[in-house]
């Protein structure tokens, strides 16, 4: 393969390689956003449990309250039974014991109920949980940041070197393709057609292309153009994450 154009390829691989970086450091602040947007749910959903908590224990205090009134009328009533003459009498008395007695199962009851609801609000290990979680989330996302720059340092290094080798004037023309293509500047043919923009080569300069002796330029495009020598090694496609292999993380 000709040279410069060897240059080229390699050249295009670590500017898409480049580009890739640059745009996942780039969402790298987006995403810390969304986890603090959770962490901030979080919160805000414990505010509001702690709220309901306050007011549930206030009531359960009223209950007890009333409870205690309650089971003290029933005790004076039951203390007043020897006191009662005749069977009407009697009669009503019970009755009203058991009017009571309803009414102190029924607070029993209520107190029970509000004791359930608030075993269910433990909202504050939730919340626990979410900082946690957070806090994690924030040291990947640290560390994965401190991953990119070196992995960018590493690129920008290799750059130098083959830039180094490439000609001027053909490196000035490269720089021109990807300002004004997309970033990038060198894409394979596929059946006489350029990936770059879908357009087909004349076959006299597909041939000449195939040989990889020399350079050439899609003629509406404008980028540089390469035969893959083995088609599945080389993956110089117009998608800068194709390119490297990349994945874009989406969490
Ligand atoms: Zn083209």
């Amino acid at each position: 393969m000709h040279e410069q154009l060897k240059l080229l390829i390699s050249l295009q691989e670590v500017d898409s390689a480049i580009l890739s970086i640059a745009e996942e450091i780039e969402l790298l602040p987006r995403r810390l956003e969304k986890h603090k947007a959770h962490l901030k749910e979080a919160s805000a959903s414990c505010e509001k449990i702690k709220a309901k908590d306050g007011e549930l224990n206030k009531k359960k205090k009223q209950k007890y309250d009333e409870l205690e009134e309650i089971e003290d009328k029933i005790n004076k009533l039951k203390a007043k039974s020897s006191e009662i003459k005749t069977n009407k009498e009697y009669e009503a008395h019970l009755k009203e014991i058991k009017t009571f007695e309803n009414n102190k199962n029924r607070i029993e009851e209520e107190i029970l109920s509000i004791m359930e609801t608030l075993e269910t609000l433990s909202e504050d290990k939730k919340l626990k949980k979410a900082e946690e979680d957070f806090k994690q989330k924030e040291k990947v996302l640290e560390e994965e940041r401190n991953r990119l720059h070196s992995e960018m340092e590493m690129y920008k290094i290799k750059r130098k070197d083959v830039v180094r080798k490439i000609d001027g004037e053909i490196y000035e023309k490269y720089m021109s393709r990807i300002k004004n293509s997309g970033g990038i500047a060198v894409v394979q043919t596929q059946d006489e057609v350029c990936l770059g923009c879908h357009t087909n080569i004349p076959p006299q300069l597909y041939n000449d292309i195939k040989n990889n002796e020399d350079i050439f330029t899609c003629y509406h495009c404008n980028r540089f153009l390469f035969y893959p020598p083995h088609s599945e090694e080389s993956s110089l496609r117009p998608k800068a994450s194709e390119l490297t292999g990349r994945e874009k993380k989406s969490d």
